[in-house]
């Protein structure tokens, strides 16, 4: 396994794998590897001839009061986990490297950026935007592969590489939970062991939401929000809900009511939640 520092170098080798036609995979993430990270990892390492992987933290996507400078980091273990799972390279450029002084140009996923996600951290998506498609550039790779842990990530790059032609196909994998439920997160290793317990409540609330649809529950998702709200906030160290959304899978689109259809339609429910200063994100895609 190599590590790459370089752009230029970077992009001197994949332009050489695409002309040999190897199949280049691609995995970006901000390191402080899990296993949700280590799934992704998985797929791509069946998929590819060259399996590449980035660890950036992106200061793009980070908003002035935010954990960037808190951001877990360990690159030692990061290699080990990338090499144990077979990563031929590990893009890690450092910021100055992505960013130059004269840095100026800026991608803006338009109506699918603001709502979400993008309502409470403004600008949030630009920098994702901005960086994957910075990525998408260096590693010219076939496919990569994102989460749907960051179900709205997901429907902005989708849209970015649709919306710009870009040659490369993306891959969405499954979320990867602990065993009572809580979504693998870098994040979740700032909680202490009382939030920790009570983390579980995001998924609890999504259960909750399924269920209801599952029993095939029509109507006003106002009354499938509040029963949310009522039992995340039956757990004591929650301190804030941020959103507990219904909306269109693929358009984001907000859902008010769900309603009886002749083929079945998917709906994406989603949710951030604080505890103290620690804010944790889920989501799951329900039919009905
Ligand atoms: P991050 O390092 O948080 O930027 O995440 C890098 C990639 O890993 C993104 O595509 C995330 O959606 C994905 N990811 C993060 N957590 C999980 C998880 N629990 N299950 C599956 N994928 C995940």
């Amino acid at each position: 396994m190599k590590i790459l520092t370089n752009i230029q170098q970077t992009q001197k080798l994949t332009t050489l794998f695409r002309t040999k036609n190897k199949i280049i995979g691609f995995v970006p993430t901000m390191g402080y590897l899990h296993e949700g990270h280590l799934s992704l990892m998985k797929i791509a390492r069946r998929k590819s001839d060259v399996l590449f992987a980035s660890i950036f933290v992106n200061p793009l996507q980070f908003g002035k009061n935010e954990d960037l400078k808190a951001y877990p980091r360990d690159f030692d273990r990061d290699k080990k986990l990338c090499k144990n799972h077979r990563v031929d390279y590990v893009f890690f450029p450092n910021t100055k490297t992505i960013y130059n002084k004269d840095f100026s140009t800026m991608v803006n996923v338009e109506n699918v950026s603001g709502c979400l996600e993008g309502l409470i951290r403004p600008g949030h998506f630009i920098g994702v935007a901005t960086v994957v498609l910075k990525l998408l550039n260096i590693v010219q790779p076939h496919f990569s592969v994102f989460g749907q842990k960051d179900a709205q990530q997901v429907v902005v790059i989708k849209k970015m590489i649709n919306d710009l032609n870009i040659n490369t196909k993306l891959i969405v994998a499954p979320t990867v939970r602990e065993k009572d439920g809580l979504a693998m997160s870098s994040r979740n290793v700032y909680l202490n062991p009382e939030q920790r317990k009570d983390a579980v409540c995001l998924f609890q609330a999504l259960k909750l939401a399924e269920q209801k649809i599952n029993k095939d529950y029509k109507g006003n998702v106002k009354y499938l929000i509040e029963m949310m709200t009522e039992l995340i906030l039956s757990f004591k160290n929650v301190s804030k809900i941020d959103y507990i959304s219904f909306n269109d899978a693929e358009t984001l689109k907000t859902c008010y009511e769900l309603k009886p259809e002749k083929i079945k339609k998917k709906v994406l429910v989603s949710l951030a939640v604080r505890f103290g200063n620690i804010r944790l994100i889920d989501n799951m895609i329900i039919k009905y």
